[in-house]
């Protein structure tokens, strides 16, 4: 077992933390409060390349394998939210459906562009009335003559108002079918753009599609087979994400550390009270728990195995993630609690949504148990 890191990999990882502490932490607060990524931000990671990591070499990308992307996911989740979750959108969810299962002409024609980051890609699963129960979805797609038209609302998408297309998933006479939506097609237009409390800068919106027509050939791969698809990304996806949470559970510990240091009570610092120590012993006892479980799934699937259990095992260790990040604001008193003084409110803002979304916890254990009854209940060596 070889759980070395190459020199290559170092070099990334570090320009990557370098790049998030520098700069994207540097405007924290300036995202918090007018809720944008700066453009200084966008071009930023165009330039480190990270917009076409999944990308293959022949259309431009730098095609990384997946546990290339967890090191680099574990460094943006050090930085703000809206940053990780633009550039994880993109290159996961966004990407892995067109590289996967697009056609060679789908490819040739969005792949080039996506690495380049001229387009932003998005992906139009949920609906308002379906969220964890994704396959009740009620968007219907219609083949009329050459075009299809689809009517239904998606909600909480993700980069939805700077995405050049979407992967929506629609009914049709086969089942749910996968699509390739230009955000310009007829009859498609951007709805509410949701606030919220975390994750400034990224706007997930709705997309609202009214007779929404778009080519016969904007299928992705067969017909009926899109939530085998949808299932797919979300593997890869739940881990780049899981990664992002290990990230900022480090990112919370060393803040906290820091800040224990400093902070005196009872004539000593918070770090040398033993109640807090165990605390940080713990906290470092489940951070490294997650990232082997990260690693793992990232390498599963680089292997071209599906990695269901592991990948949504490596996607519940957000709630361990989420537990430091609680933990070490605990640690900051009543600082902690005040808004845009320490990051360590932002953190914990941040990281509360990867309990729910990316398919929730609950979802999860739902997923694992399933694998369990299968009988897919021990690592595969
Ligand atoms: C900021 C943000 C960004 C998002 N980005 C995207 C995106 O880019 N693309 C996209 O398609 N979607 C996106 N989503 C949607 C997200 O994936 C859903 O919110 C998530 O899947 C949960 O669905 P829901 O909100 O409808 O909750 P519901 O399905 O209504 O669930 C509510 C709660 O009940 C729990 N629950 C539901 N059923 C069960 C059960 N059987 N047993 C136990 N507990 C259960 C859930 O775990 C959850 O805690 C985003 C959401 C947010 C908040």
């Amino acid at each position: 077992m070889d759980f070395s890191i190459s020199d290559d990999d170092r070099l990334l990882q570090q320009s990557v933390k370098d790049f998030v502490e520098n700069e994207a932490n540097a405007v924290w607060r300036d995202i918090e409060e007018t809720n944008e990524l700066p453009d200084s931000l966008v071009e930023g990671v165009k330039e480190l390349g990270l917009l076409s990591m999944s990308i293959p070499e022949e259309y431009g990308g730098l095609g990384f394998p997946m546990v290339k992307k967890a090191l680099v996911h574990e460094m943006l989740g050090r930085g703000p939210w809206g940053l990780g979750t633009f550039v994880s959108v993109h290159t996961g969810i966004g990407c892995a459906g067109l590289v996967k299962f697009a056609s060679d002409e789908q490819k040739k024609k969005y792949l080039p562009k996506m690495a380049a980051g001229e387009w932003i890609g998005s992906f139009a699963l949920t609906e308002p009335d379906a969220g964890s129960d994704a396959g009740a979805l009620s968007t219907t797609a219609k083949l009329k003559g050459d075009e299809w038209i689809l009517n239904g609302t998606k909600t909480f998408i993700t980069n939805a108002p700077k995405a050049h297309h979407f992967m929506v998933f629609a009914k049709t006479e086969q089942g749910i079918t996968a699509f390739l939506v230009d955000h310009d097609a007829p009859g498609l237009r951007i709805g509410q753009v949701f606030q919220t409390i975390g994750h400034r800068g990224s706007r997930p919106a709705e997309v609202v599609m009214e007779d929404c027509r778009i080519p016969k050939d904007a299928i992705i791969g067969e017909e009926g087979r899109g939530f085998d698809y949808a299932k797919a990304c979300l593997a890869e996806g739940r881990t780049g994400l899981a990664s992002r949470c290990v990230g900022t559970a480090q990112k919370a510990m060393e803040l906290a550390l820091e800040y224990g240091a400093d902070r005196k009570t009872f004539g000593k610092p918070l770090t040398e009270h033993q109640a807090l120590a165990f605390r940080f012993a713990q906290m470092s006892a489940r951070t490294e728990a997650a990232r082997l479980c990260v690693y793992r799934s990232a390498w599963l699937l680089d292997q071209g195995e599906q990695a269901i259990r592991e990948s949504s095992t490596a996607k519940l260790t957000a709630e361990w993630s989420w537990q430091t990040v609680d933990e070490c604001m605990q640690i900051f008193g009543g600082n902690g609690y005040i808004s845009g003084e320490y990051m360590i409110e932002r953190l914990w803002r941040d990281l509360r949504v990867a309990r729910v979304y990316d398919g929730s916890s609950e979802v999860q254990q739902m997923v694992i148990s399933h694998q369990l009854r299968k009988g897919n209940v021990q690592p595969g060596w």
